[in-house]
């Protein structure tokens, strides 16, 4: 650590990040000869002991199939399953574990809210609002269902700070908008969205939300009923969880009125040739055998971060934030892409004009690992005109140091192409 952070340095001792890190095995190797700083989470983050331990003793002492079964094996694994539906239901404050729908993460459950209520839903001539940040998981399944429906997709712009324009969010809103669809956390920009006020003003015009809380599920408290969000998404592997898992939420009174997304097991309650009884929920929703081992390692992932506060969390990647933040506006050529006020552990920049995959490659070099690209937001690329851009993304279990050792790396970047 440098002398220069003494503020976050308050925040970093009063938070074990050492202790942390113990729990994350991943975390504890060389690349290429330099220690691992792994600076990619919002692309995917890394599990703790207690998660591979319980996805191992699943397999290793109960694996059995769910729901069905009257054997012990059986009873223990839908046991365990459903332990793991009551603890997302607590973790995003759901009223019921009904609402609590398992899928395979935040794509599938965007995906099932527009085939299943969507497709229900919208006549021709309906609307459909989402954002010009969205990830991609938030703007193809709108854009299918507009033209199965003969729905029209309207965009929010966005500011040159990565802002949402809130305005014409305004103006855009009317009695023919049927859906909202709205990004909690932007994953190219780290912008954190006010959707609290953009569902209380869809609601005003009956309009339903749907939010993809992908990337505010690891680092903010999601509290579905404060924000009054109609639909909510996460996804298990940013979560500190294992990948193939997700959650939808939905309200309750939605969810029953909605058509199953996909037929099959587990998903009826009665099957005949002449008439099929759909099954109660939240099983309605979860045809064939599920993820079982995802979903009791996504309830102890959520048992983890609840262990160690999410408000504890939340301040100290804010420190962390700050830090690197304050570091990138003083480099020589940087440039940061996203500069909205509200911002979470999101760092996306350019470096003069060196192309952000000789950024990450160079950077590999010396054990850091970041993204490049487009992020799955091509219209967020077109906005800054940009073919890509470098993205350090932050968790609870990066240090000051991996913040230096970031910047040390984009020194050396420099170095080759001067
Ligand atoms: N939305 C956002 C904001 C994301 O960052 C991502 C993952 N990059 C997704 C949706 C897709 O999530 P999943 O991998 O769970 O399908």
């Amino acid at each position: 650590m440098t002398d220069s952070h003494t503020a976050e340095q308050i925040v970093a001792t009063s938070f074990d990040v050492e202790r942390i890190r113990q729990d994350f095995p991943i975390l504890h190797q060389t690349t290429h000869n330099h220690p691992l700083v792994y600076l990619d989470n919002a692309a995917s983050s890394q599990k703790p002991n207690q998660v591979i331990t319980a996805i191992e003793n699943y397999y290793r002492q109960y694996h059995s199939n769910v729901h069905r079964g009257v054997h012990s094996l059986s009873e223990k694994a839908t046991h365990e399953y459903e332990l793991a539906r009551k603890k997302i239901k607590n973790f995003v404050n759901a009223q019921s574990t009904d609402e609590i729908i398992f899928v395979r993460g935040a794509t599938e459950a965007i995906n099932l809210v527009a085939q299943s209520y969507g497709r229900d839903q919208l006549q021709p001539g309906d609307e459909i609002i989402i954002s010009e940040m969205e990830h991609h998981s938030n703007i193809v399944p709108w854009q299918m269902l507009c033209e199965q429906t003969g729905a029209i997709l309207k965009v929010i712009p966005i500011n040159d700070a990565g802002e949402l324009d809130l305005s014409v969010y305004k103006e855009l809103l009317n009695e023919k908008t049927k859906i909202v669809g709205i990004i909690h956390i932007s994953n190219a920009l780290g912008t954190i969205n006010p959707v609290k006020e953009i569902i209380k003003l869809a609601h005003d015009y009956d309009a339903i939300v749907l939010v993809d809380g992908a990337q505010a599920a690891p680092h903010e408290i999601i509290d579905v009923q404060a924000l009054d969000a109609d639909f909510y998404t996460l996804s298990g592997h940013k979560l500190f969880g294992p990948t193939g898992i997700g959650i939808l939420y939905g309200k309750q009174q939605l969810l029953d009125n909605m058509p199953p997304y996909q037929g099959g097991g587990e998903m009826i309650r009665r099957v005949s040739f002449t008439k099929t009884e759909y099954n109660v929920l939240p099983h309605k929703f979860e045809a064939g055998t599920p993820h079982i081992s995802g979903a009791i390692g996504l309830g102890i992932a959520i048992d983890y971060v609840e262990k160690i506060g999410m408000d504890n969390i939340n301040r100290y990647e804010h420190s962390l934030m700050e830090y690197a933040t304050k570091q990138a506006e003083q480099f020589p050529d940087l440039t940061i892409i996203g500069t909205a006020k509200n911002k979470s552990s999101i760092l996306s920049f350019l470096l003069g004009d060196i192309h952000a995959h000789d950024i990450g490659t160079i950077l590999d070099q010396y054990g850091i690992a970041v993204r490049t690209g487009h992020h799955c937001a091509m219209p967020v690329m077109e906005h800054f005109q940009v073919p890509a851009t470098a993205r350090a993304s932050f968790a609870f279990y990066n240090t000051f140091d991996e913040i230096d050792t970031l910047f040390a790396g984009l020194n050396k970047v420099k170095e080759v192409f001067q």
